[in-house]
C-alpha cells in the first residue's frame, strides 16, 4: 500500500464478474453496475459455499465440546486465524482477535488499551478523514479519560496536511489512529511514515484499514503499527466478522472489554481470571462460520491476487477520473496523488441524494451522502457527495454506464453541458 501507484496502469486486467452470482441480476431491468464497494463488497460463490459449507458438514460450537464436531470446528476456526495472520503478514496467530468488523475492533481498543492508560490532558491524535467509527469511540474514551482530541487537517486535495501532522504530535500525544485509505476520498496515506513518526514520540498507532485491505497487500509488520482493524464484509467476506491485528506485547496487557464464557481461565465468585490473548477479547459464541467464510474470502483474494487486484482497480480508477473531469458540471472531491478506487463528486445543480436516485433508475448503484465522514464533508463545505466505489469484478463497461447515467440526470434537471440550474442543496 506504500508504493506509488503505478503510472503505467492503464488497463484493466480481471474479468471476474461471472464468480459473484448477485453480479448477474438485472435491476430496475437493467444490467447491474455496482459501484458501492466501499459500502460493501458482493460476494463469491466461494465464499458462500464456504459458509454454507460450514453449516451443513461442520456446525458444532467451538473450544468447548469433546465431541468430533466440535474439535473440527474448532480446527476451522483457528485456522481461519491463521489465515488472517498470513494475510496482514503478522507475527503470531495470537496477535489475531476476531471481532464483528473494524467498528468494534476501534472500539475494543479504545475501551481495553485506552480506557485504563488515558488520563486528563493525554491526546489521541487523529484526522479529519476518518470515518465516525474511528472518532466516536475515541470520543467517548474522551468523555471517561479526560484525554483530549487533537485533529490533522486535510488539504484541499484531500491529503493530510503533513506539516501540521508534525506540528500536532507532541510527547502529550498517547495514540495515533488513522484510516489506512479514506472511504469518502479515496486518499492512500503515509501510515508507514507516520506510525515512525508517532513511536519517535512514544505513541502507540492503531490504523483502520477498512477500506485498505482490499485493494492492495497491507504488512503490518512493514507499517510498523500496534494495531490494524479491518471488516471482512469489505474484503468479499461476509458481515459481522472482521479482525483486530493487536501487537502481542500490548494486548498481553490489555484488561478484558467484555465478559462472559470462553475468554476466561478460571471463574469463582470472589475471583476470576481471564485467558491470555486473543481468547480474552472474543467473550461468547464467535460467528464461527463468518470467520471461516472469511478466510474463504482472504483465499478467494490472494488466489487473484492483490497486486493484480491493484493494477485493475488502478486502471479503472484512472479511467473513471478522466470520464468523470471530462463531463461538464461534474466536480472531484479528492484528487489526491495516491488513490484507492474511489470516486467522490458532486454534479452541478443536483443534489447526490438525488443523483443516486436517478443512477439507481439506470442499474447503477453509488452511494451519497456524508458517508459517515461529516466533519469531513463540513471541511469540504458540502452536506455529501456521490461516491462511485471499485471492486475487482467492476470493469469499464461499469463505469461507462455511470458516465451515461450523469448524462441523463443532467438531461432529467437542465443542467447537461454545465450550465448549473442551482437547486441551492449543494455549495
Ligand atoms: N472505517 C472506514 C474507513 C470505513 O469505511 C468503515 C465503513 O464504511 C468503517 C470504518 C466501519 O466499518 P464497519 O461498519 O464494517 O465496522
Amino acid at each position: 500500500m506504500n508504493a506509488p501507484c503505478d503510472p503505467g496502469a492503464q488497463t484493466p486486467i480481471l474479468d471476474l464478474a461471472a464468480d459473484f452470482p448477485i453480479l448477474s441480476r438485472p435491476v430496475h431491468g437493467r444490467r447491474l453496475a455496482y459501484l458501492d464497494n466501499g459500502a460493501t463488497t458482493q460476494k463469491p460463490a466461494a465464499v458462500i459455499e464456504a459458509e454454507a459449507r460450514f453449516y451443513r458438514e461442520s456446525n458444532a460450537n467451538i473450544h468447548r465440546g469433546v465431541h468430533w464436531l466440535s474439535q473440527h470446528a474448532t480446527e476451522l476456526y483457528d485456522g481461519a486465524r491463521a489465515t488472517v495472520q498470513r494475510f496482514l503478514n503478522a507475527a503470531r496467530a495470537d496477535e489475531i482477535v476476531f471481532t464483528r468488523g473494524t467498528t468494534e475492533a476501534i472500539n475494543l481498543v479504545a475501551q481495553s488499551w485506552g480506557r485504563p492508560r488515558l488520563a486528563a490532558g493525554d491526546e489521541i491524535l487523529l484526522s479529519t478523514m476518518e470515518h465516525h467509527s474511528n472518532i466516536v469511540p475515541w470520543q467517548l474514551v474522551c468523555e471517561q479519560t479526560g484525554a483530549v482530541l487533537k485533529v490533522i487537517p486535510v488539504r484541499d486535495n484531500g491529503e493530510l496536511d503533513m506539516a501540521a501532522f508534525a506540528g500536532l504530535l507532541g510527547e502529550r500525544t498517547r495514540l495515533l489512529a488513522i484510516t489506512h485509505v479514506s472511504n469518502a476520498l479515496g486518499t492512500v496515506n503515509p501510515v508507514a511514515k507516520m506510525t515512525r513518526r508517532a513511536h519517535e514520540m512514544g505513541a502507540v498507532v492503531l490504523v483502520d484499514g477498512a477500506q485498505a485491505v482490499a485493494h492492495q497487500a497491507v504488512d503490518v509488520q512493514a507499517i510498523g503499527c500496534d494495531f490494524y482493524a479491518f471488516s471482512g464484509h469489505k474484503l468479499y467476506g461476509p458481515t459481522g466478522i472482521g479482525a483486530l491485528y493487536g501487537r502481542a506485547e500490548l494486548l498481553r496487557h490489555m484488561p478484558p472489554w467484555q465478559g462472559g464464557g470462553d475468554m476466561i481461565r478460571t471463574v469463582a465468585f470472589d475471583n476470576t481470571t481471564f485467558a491470555p490473548p486473543p481468547q480474552r477479547f472474543e467473550a461468547g459464541t464467535p460467528n464461527i462460520a463468518g470467520a471461516i467464510a472469511l478466510a474463504a474470502a482472504i483465499d478467494y483474494v490472494q488466489g487473484v491476487g492483490l497486486a493484480r487486484i491493484h493494477v485493475h482497480e488502478q486502471a479503472l480508477l484512472d479511467y473513471g477520473t478522466r470520464a468523470l473531469a471530462a463531463i461538464p458540471g461534474v466536480r472531484l472531491v479528492g484528487t489526491a496523488e495516491r488513490k484507492a478506487g474511489i470516486l467522490s463528486f458532486l454534479v452541478d445543480g443536483i443534489h447526490p441524494h438525488d443523483l443516486g436516485t436517478i443512477l439507481d433508475a439506470e442499474g447503477v448503484a453509488i452511494r451519497a451522502g456524508h458517508h459517515c465522514a461529516m466533519p469531513l464533508m463540513t471541511r469540504f463545505g458540502i452536506p455529501g457527495t456521490a461516491r462511485a466505489s471499485l471492486g475487482l469484478y467492476n470493469g469499464l463497461a461499469d463505469l461507462d454506464a455511470l458516465v451515461a447515467a450523469i448524462h441523463k440526470a443532467q438531461e432529467l434537471f437542465g443542467t447537461r453541458g454545465g450550465t448549473a440550474s442551482g437547486n441551492g442543496r449543494v455549495a
